[in-house]
This record gives structure tokens, sequence and C-alpha cells, in this order.
């Protein structure tokens, strides 16, 4: 039931993805790869660059599946907390869809900081997104969350294997 509501969402954000969705961009590639390395398949990204449909309803990017909808925002670090939802789908599955719904409105939300946790698997899908785009946009935070920054990095980058998948 679960998994069948979250395929249900996925389908329905397919179909609202609009007219225009395309591969990632060479700089879209470019502020990508170096982050989540091996971890992640570029080349299985679609980017929907545009609003579109329901989804249009809420202003921030949304990614469903492997498709990024990006709203009319071109910031890398936004791409990359995106990009973390896509790598998060990778492992989860369908299941993501749920799980990061939950993590939006759950008591620490985007708040990394607020889960107190060394651990990359210690923060929310929200938090784990939120975490590595303030890796890429603010160096200083790989500086004083040394321990988190260098588990977060491990994570994404690590190949998905075959039962992962
Ligand atoms: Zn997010």
């Amino acid at each position: 039931m679960r998994d069948g509501v979250a395929g249900l969402l996925l389908r329905a954000g397919d179909a609202a993805g609009g007219r225009v969705r395309r591969g990632l961009s060479i700089a879209e590639r470019s502020v990508l790869a170096p982050v989540f390395q091996d971890g992640l398949d570029l080349d299985e990204i679609v980017v929907v660059p545009g609003r579109a449909g329901l989804l249009g309803l809420s202003p921030r990017p949304v990614t469903l599946g492997t498709t990024i909808h990006l709203k009319g925002h071109t910031s890398p670090g936004l791409l990359v907390h995106e990009a973390v939802h896509v790598w998060q789908f990778r492992r989860l599955g369908a299941r993501y869809v749920l799980d990061a719904i939950r993590a939006q409105y759950s008591r620490t939300g985007y708040d990394w900081r607020a889960a107190g946790t060394d651990r990359f698997d210690g923060l929310n899908l929200e938090a784990q997104a939120q975490f590595v785009q303030d890796l890429r946009t603010t160096p200083a935070v790989g500086k004083d969350y040394p321990a988190l920054a260098a588990d977060a990095l491990a994570s994404v980058r690590t190949p998905s294997t075959p039962s992962t998948r």
C-alpha cells in the first residue's frame, strides 16, 4: 500500500512534468560530478527547468524519482539539494517519496544542526539534502562539522549496488 501510493505520486509527477524535459547541462554536470563522483548516475537524471502543473504550486524545486523540477531556479546549491533526493530515491525506491514528505513536516525538518549527529544516516531526508547543499555553498560548514561532512561525502559517493537499486 505504502509503495502503491508512492508509486502513484511518482507517476503523477511524471504526468505533470510538462513539455520541456532534458538531461543535465554541461554546467550542471560540473556542479554535481565533484560532489557525487561515482555515487550517482548523472546520465539518468532528467531536468524540467520551468514550472508546470500542480507541481508549480510550491515555489521550491521538487524531485520525483530521477526527475528534478527546478521551477526556474538555477542555483548550484539547490541543484545539489535536489540531486541528493535522486540519490535517496535510488537507494530507497518509491518509499523515498513518503519519507521525504514526512521529513518536511517533522520537528527538525531541513535543520540538520538540530539533529545533533555526526552521522549522515542520522539525518532525515530533507536534512541530508540540506546538509550537502550547505556543504557546497558554505565552505565553513565542512570545517565546522568535519565528521558529518566526511560521512556525508563518503555516503553520497558510494556507488549503488544491485541490491540497492
Ligand atoms: Zn528537499
